[in-house]
């Protein structure tokens, strides 16, 4: 079981993300804006964070700035939510230094095995689909 942060304006998205997560055990926390997934991560000491790259307020970019910026939160991984059809997007991410990223439209099929290799040893394991 892992602590994931989602930061996803999209609520169609995140709730999908949500439910995938809590159904192979996973703990997820919903945020809608880059503002309050700070907020979050800081309080809720996440293992790994997905971040929707446009969103109300600050954009995933500058999440992913202030994330690395800050001594307490620089260690999590964070991965970027592009959309499949934003090829460019992808790059841009890499480049900019998020961990990887996760392909919008979310396949359920394969969305939680994804997340697997950026989690901490043994968590994805010890999870089962309910
Ligand atoms: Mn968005």
């Amino acid at each position: 079981m892992a602590t994931i942060l989602l930061i996803e304006d999209n609520p169609t998205n995140l709730d999908l993300m949500v439910y995938l997560l809590q159904a192979f055990g996973h703990r997820p926390i919903s945020c809608g804006t880059g503002e309050d997934g700070l907020v979050a991560a800081l309080r809720d000491d996440p293992s790994l964070i997905l971040c929707d790259l446009q969103l109300p307020g600050i954009d995933g970019y500058e999440v992913l700035r202030r994330l690395k910026g800050d001594p307490r939160l620089q260690r999590i991984p964070i991965l970027a939510v592009t959309a499949l059809a934003m090829v460019g997007d992808r790059d841009r991410a890499l480049a900019a230094g998020f961990d990887g990223y996760i392909p919008k439209p979310i396949d359920p099929e394969t969305f939680v095995e994804e997340l697997a290799r950026f989690l901490p040893d043994g968590v994805s394991q010890q999870c089962q689909r309910s």
